[in-house]
């Protein structure tokens, strides 16, 4: 990322608080979708071949409207990775012990996933963006129960581990778009 990157942050961020309460709501969306690196580096962490893993795993879906992260600055270009969905709906991975949500692939997970509930936004082409702002998703905003819950920590608590997922997230996106998956909108 450029020295010049710069971040500004939305009063909604700014006069919320964050932790995750592990309901595993967001393990049930539709709209986890991976690029080709993050399946090839799933499938050797869990040390079966690329083949197998898309076969067991995952499912090759056209979805035209890819919500959160994606949604304002990308249009979907065929056909893209989601998870296939487990008996009760939820991601293959996604697992619940005394009623708390875990992800089996916690260190390796999607970065759709560790982003979420906030997400970024910028005016400019992907390679030259030089300015984001950090938000909570819409989706986010309105189904995440850690947005305000009483664990919650504030924003300068939260700086280094959201700005990093942004970050990665800007990666993947140019991830998608050089797979084919997605489609830049101009604005
Ligand atoms: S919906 Fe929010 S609180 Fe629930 S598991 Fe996902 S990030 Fe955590
Ligand atoms: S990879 Fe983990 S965090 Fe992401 S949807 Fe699956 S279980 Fe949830």
């Amino acid at each position: 990322m450029t020295a010049n990157f710069q971040r500004f942050i939305s009063p909604r961020v700014k006069n919320s608080t964050y932790a995750c309460s592990r309901c595993g709501k967001c393990c049930k969306f539709p709209e986890i979708i991976l690029s080709n690196r993050e399946i090839r580096a799933i499938a050797i962490q869990l040390n079966i071949p690329i083949t197998k893993f898309k076969e067991i795993y995952l499912v090759k879906k056209e979805i035209h409207q890819i919500r959160s992260v994606f949604s304002e600055r990308f249009e979907i270009q065929g056909e893209v990775f989601i998870f296939r969905k487990n008996d009760q709906g939820s991601c293959p991975f996604h697992q619940v012990t005394d009623e708390k949500a875990s992800c089996q692939i916690y260190h390796f997970r999607p970065i759709v996933c560790r982003l979420y509930p906030f997400t970024w936004k910028t005016s400019a082409p992907l390679e030259k963006q030089m300015q984001l702002a950090i938000d909570f998703s819409q989706n986010g905003w309105d189904e995440c129960p850690g947005i305000n819950n009483t664990a919650g920590q504030k924003w300068d608590a939260l700086r280094e581990e959201v700005t990093g997922a942004v970050l990665l997230s800007t990666i993947q996106s140019n991830e998608l778009i050089a797979d084919g998956f997605l489609n830049q909108i101009a604005k």
